[in-house]
């Protein structure tokens, strides 16, 4: 294994190394990689069962086993510390298995989801030089092996395709046998630990939510990324006894290490995997496993509020906690959470940039219902300013900026965006408009950026216009957010027919399809105008159009009329 370390990476922004200096003399960058660390975890109870999915079971022995056998073999395959892997995969036991993997030899996976496609991935492929991409044979019907071998041959770096459940095609390894136990278990772990990755390096990429129109890439360093799940499982309560329950994509950060499945595993816990957020899916999976704590988007936990109002009998009493995060939650759900789901909510705000905020167990029902949490390290640094920069005095609405020990300096290879995103001295600008109450909880009051929040997954207006602009007969096209009961925000679509021409709905989502975007991008309505609104600067006036589209859904009652 050769050690050329990522922080000469060019790519990447280290954090000043004054700043380095204090976050390490105060504890919170432990300066040990995270697959040792996750390793020392495990040796305390290797009888213990660590990861749950269906009917796989695996004891912390029987993960390690398997994580180390996978490092091993992907040095085999000539992954080198530094290189990146594509990770898409659903919540199956081998993503676990090849995170570990990748963090224990310093192979960098990039976190996509199992709903992006190849407009999506074939961009972070690039953008990453990825050398390797794991997915899914098919899921939901779709053929997820297909689309890897279509961007490994579009994209130059990629080296290899890993395929989950079975490989069908000439060129694909089989992700389940490169997962397989190692044939010399100590032999193996020896190697590893003789030669760990720097801990200042990135060990993970995330996605950003992103305002652009091509994804950006969040470089999580093994230090970082550490504090961040520490803070996390104090924050939660997360301890052997915990049983957390990934109901939610498992690449999604809020799932992967707030504290999620990753927190579960630091703290002696146990990860239990399920394939869908669908109530009908995950309560016998509550009920079997005795599961205590979990998270999900807003949408979700309404289904699951209305699932159970509805006459479901399954026993959840072994839930302790549902952390509630990604998207405000509407109205009096959070109320209804222990009344119905027999559980304590947790609110959390946060972002894969860094920051997450939680309330807390124990906090006043006007606390947990009425705020968003407070950041869970007392190292992160807040600051809420006016469209000038300037702090607004305290309680009134404004950007939040936030630095600190999880909040990385920059995204990957984007200094132009960088400009934009960070200010000279650091701060990351959020785009999120919050008010700072005195006691140092949050609330999300809105946005300032151009983004819209579809249950929790995060749709760049700009991309969504771009692709939409592709379309033969559009002039001018703006896209924003419409109110929507279930999800909070839909996409809809603004649209200036070029002359004589005729623009329907289904035409813009045909040509976005054609270009292989995710589908919960797709525009959900379209409303063709003359001309767009502008502000006193000409710029597209996006909050005349937000007032619009919300006038139009009160007045239909519904955020997708039939014929729009
Ligand atoms: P992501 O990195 O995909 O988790 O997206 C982060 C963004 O999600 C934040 O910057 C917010 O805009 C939004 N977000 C996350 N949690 C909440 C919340 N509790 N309330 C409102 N918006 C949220």
């Amino acid at each position: 294994m050769t050690s050329a370390p990522m922080s000469v990476d060019e790519g990447f922004v280290p954090w000043p190394a004054d700043v380095a200096a204090r976050y390490t003399e105060a504890g919170l960058w432990h300066g040990v990689p995270l697959g040792t660390r996750l390793r020392a975890a495990a040796d305390a109870q290797p009888e213990e069962t660590a990861l749950v999915e269906g009917a796989v079971r695996l004891t912390y022995g029987d993960l390690w086993e398997r994580a180390d056998g996978a490092a091993r073999r992907l040095d085999g395959l000539g992954l080198r510390r530094g290189d990146k892997i594509l990770v898409q995969l659903p919540n199956r036991w081998e993503f676990v298995v090849l995170t570990l993997a990748c963090l224990r030899l310093g192979v960098v996976p990039v976190m996509a989801l199992p709903s992006h496609r190849r407009h999506e991935l074939g961009q972070i492929a690039e953008q990453a030089e990825a050398a390797a991409i794991a997915v899914p044979r098919t899921l939901r019907g779709f053929d997820h092996e297909g689309m890897a071998h279509e961007i490994a041959a579009a994209c130059g770096t990629v080296r290899h395709v890993l395929v989950a459940g079975g490989p069908t095609r000439p060129g694909s390894a089989d992700l389940g046998d490169l997962c397989a136990p190692a044939s010399a278990p100590d032999a193996a772990r020896a190697a590893l630990d003789a030669d760990p990755p720097d801990p200042r390096a990135p060990a993970l990429f995330l996605l950003s939510g992103g305002t652009t129109g091509t994804p950006k890439l969040i470089p999580r360093t093994h230090d970082d990324y550490g504090c961040g799940m520490d803070h996390a499982i104090a924050a939660c309560r997360f301890g052997p006894g915990t049983v957390f329950l990934a109901a939610m994509p498992v690449a999604h950060n809020f799932t992967l290490g707030g504290p999620g499945v990753l927190g579960a595993l630091l703290a002696g816990g146990r990860a239990v995997l399920a394939a869908s957020p669908d109530p009908a899916v995950v309560f016998p999976v509550i009920e079997r496993e005795r599961v205590t704590d979990t998270g999900v988007v807003p949408a979700v936990a309404l289904r699951w509020v209305e699932h159970r109002e509805a006459g479901d009998r399954r026993d959840l009493s072994s839930l302790r906690a549902l952390q509630i995060g990604g998207a405000r939650p509407p109205g009096d759900l959070v109320r209804r959470i222990r009344p119905v789901l027999g559980c304590t909510p947790q609110q959390g705000y946060g972002m894969a940039e860094g920051l997450i905020c939680f309330t807390r167990q124990g906090d006043p029902d006007e606390v947990v219902s009425g705020t968003q949490g407070r950041p869970i390290c007392p190292a992160d640094e807040l600051l809420v300013v006016g469209e000038d920069g300037r702090p607004v005095p305290p309680g009134e609405p404004g950007i939040l900026l936030t630095r600190g020990p999880s909040t990385p300096r920059g995204y990957y290879r984007a200094p132009e965006h960088n400009a934009r995103a960070f200010t000279p001295d650091g701060w990351y600008i959020t785009g999120d408009i919050v008010r700072l109450r005195p006691d140092g909880y949050l609330v999300v009051a809105g946005r300032d950026k151009d983004m819209i929040n579809r249950g929790g997954e995060k749709v760049s207006a700009e991309e969504v216009e771009d692709l939409a602009h592709r379309v033969a007969g559009v002039a001018q096209a703006a896209a924003v957010a419409m109110p929507d009961a279930v999800l909070g925000e839909r996409v809809c679509l603004y649209a200036v027919p070029r002359p004589g021409a005729r623009v329907r709905l289904e035409d813009v989502v045909a040509e976005m399809e054609r270009a292989g975007a995710a589908r919960y991008k797709l525009p959900e309505r379209l409303v063709l105008v003359d001309a767009l609104p502008l502000t006193p600067v000409g710029k597209i006036d996006k909050k005349a159009l937000r007032d619009d589209v919300r006038r139009r859904v009160s007045l239909d009652g519904t955020s997708r009329p039939a014929g729009a």
